[in-house]
């Protein structure tokens, strides 16, 4: 970051600012949220699915009515198979939920990772509570790796930031560099959706200490959850390196669309 750029920082502290729509809050507001946001946020409560964590939204009423799938699959998760073995996320991708991200990956406002993390310890929660009668499940938590010439770019891998965080209110062992971006892939909302999977062949691999991942159930943590490539890419490295389960949380997901990126 330019030093003019930590200067204005300093004089204008970012954290009294909305993260999603910049209006002026005061410290008492809920994950730096103003309150308008923080209603119009759609987080992602009851009805997601288990494999991705997207929300099921209609596609539950549906179900309901013809006595679908109980188990609560979307349909993306229906008709491909996953290399993970399931899933959470906390708000579905749009217009305003976005706002956070592009802050923290495009502006430099890497403070923002702490809320997204306290927003992804809430989500966990009460989701784990639910599915494993309040057990953490998970033995180390791994973060999806960028590329180090774009993380040389960025400064940071977003990523890191919030699973570092995330670990830490768990309480368990954040892996920050066992897995490795190998291949500099391209910007993945550039390309359709036979490129997106062939782009990330190859793309990942274990650094150093597989022996640490044998039989362990590993919590993967990224921004954001679209066609689920990326989290099967990471997840087939990870599994075939003697992981036993691969979970991954996110902060933001939806089907169909092409976020402006997803690296
Ligand atoms: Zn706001
Ligand atoms: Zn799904």
């Amino acid at each position: 970051m330019k030093p003019v750029k930590i200067l204005e920082k300093y004089i204008f502290p970012q954290d009294i600012y909305c993260i999603a729509c910049g209006a002026i809050i005061d410290e008492s507001r809920t994950y730096r949220l103003c309150d308008s946001c923080m209603k119009k946020f759609r987080w992602i409560k009851g009805a997601a699915c288990k494999k991705c964590g997207k929300a099921l939204g209609k596609e539950k009423e549906r179900m309901a009515l013809f006595g679908g799938n109980a188990a609560g699959i979307c349909h993306d998760c229906r008709s491909r198979r996953h290399f993970f073995d399931g899933g959470y996320s906390c708000v579905s991708y749009g217009e305003l939920e976005k706002k956070p991200l592009m802050k923290l990956k495009y502006a430099g406002d890497g403070y923002i990772a702490d809320t997204l993390g306290e927003i992804m310890y809430d989500r966990l929660l009460p989701a784990l509570a639910e599915d494993e009668g309040g057990c953490i499940p998970f033995d180390l938590i791994v973060p999806v790796p960028l590329h180090k010439k774009r993380q040389a770019l960025r400064g940071y891998n977003q990523a890191a930031l919030i699973g570092r965080v995330l670990a830490a209110k768990l309480g368990l062992p954040f892996y920050a560099n066992l897995l490795r971006r190998v291949k500099a892939t391209e910007k993945m909302s550039r390309l359709g959706a036979s490129e997106r999977t062939e782009n990330l062949e190859g793309a990942f691999a274990i650094s150093g200490r597989s022996a640490d991942i044998a039989g362990k159930t590993i919590l993967l943590v990224d921004d954001i959850y679209t066609t689920g490539n990326t989290a099967d890419a990471a997840s087939a490295v990870l599994k075939s390196a003697g992981a036993k389960a691969v979970y991954i949380i996110t902060f933001a997901s939806g089907s169909n669309f092409v976020p402006v990126s997803d690296e």
